[in-house]
């Protein structure tokens, strides 16, 4: 029972109820996606991912803290992998539905901060859409979309450069923390591939600053995009534990204040 003390959906009624009529009580939702990640990862990549790192920081927190989490969702949106057989999206309305529902339906019984914490980078922009779009039907709850790879200090210091810039698909980083934490679904391949064959024109590129809504199958045959060929468990091992440390600093720093500003707090504490 213990280990599952942060499971919202293995509450009973009357504990949900408590636990959404906590102070600061928080609640995140795993995304993950249904899709192909090259010959040698299995489709639900980033849900294993998204689900692994969010079940490792929460066994690590202070046990009395008020965080629980969802089910993953684990069909997300993918439309640039849909060449790829196994490949499953939902539409974008679909998701903004889903979000916005399920959001409503905690912000109504009194949750304060919803967190969507994503692992697949091809639905960030679209899982940002939802949260405001639920924050503006629901103005009491907080909410609050992430990526999984985002803003983790010391990540560049692990990867070579070029994975670092062109690895952003079931490449080195990818293919080496499924060699970790689930080596059983890794296949034998290691593809190099999905390197663009002309250099995109000045200030252009498919990520960053001025980038382009490419199709993974514009670029590559085999689904990578990037190198696989440096993947390990060591460095799988090295992703995970600076993943896990990430995400428990951040948690614990957001559960320690009434991160972000809202404007009902605001009036409950010109009234009080
Ligand atoms: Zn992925």
């Amino acid at each position: 029972m213990d280990q599952h003390r942060h499971r919202f959906d293995q509450l009973a009624w009357p504990a949900a109820q408590r636990a959404a009529q906590q102070a600061g009580a928080t609640v995140i939702w795993p995304f993950g996606a249904c899709e192909q990640h090259g010959p040698q990862l299995p489709l639900a990549t980033d849900a294993v991912f998204a689900e692994g790192i969010i079940d490792a920081v929460l066994k690590q927190l202070d046990p009395t803290l008020p965080i629980w989490r969802l089910p993953s969702q684990s069909i997300g949106f993918s439309p640039e992998h849909q060449a790829f057989p196994g490949t499953l999206t939902l539409s974008a309305d679909l998701i903004l539905q889903l979000v916005s529902e399920v959001g409503a339906q905690l912000a109504a019984i009194g949750i304060h901060r919803l967190v969507l914490f994503n692992a697949h980078g091809g639905q960030i922009g679209l899982l940002q859409v939802a949260a405001r779009q639920l924050r503006a039907r629901c103005p009491a709850m907080a909410v609050l979309p992430c990526f999984l790879w985002s803003g983790v200090d010391g990540l560049a210091d692990l990867l070579p450069i070029h994975e670092r810039d062109n690895g952003l698909h079931a490449g080195q980083a990818e293919t080496s923390l499924m060699l970790h934490m689930a080596p059983h679904l890794v296949g034998d391949e290691r593809p190099v591939d999905g390197l663009p064959e002309v250099d995109p024109p000045l200030g252009w590129s498919l990520e960053g600053a001025a980038p382009c809504a490419w199709l993974t199958n514009d670029l590559s045959k085999s689904g990578v995009i990037g190198d696989s060929r440096q993947a390990s468990a060591a460095l799988g091992s090295s992703l995970h534990h600076l993943l896990i440390h990430h995400w428990r600093e951040r948690f614990e720093a957001l559960l320690a204040t009434e991160w972000p500003p809202l404007e009902s707090r605001l009036q409950n504490s010109s009234t009080s």
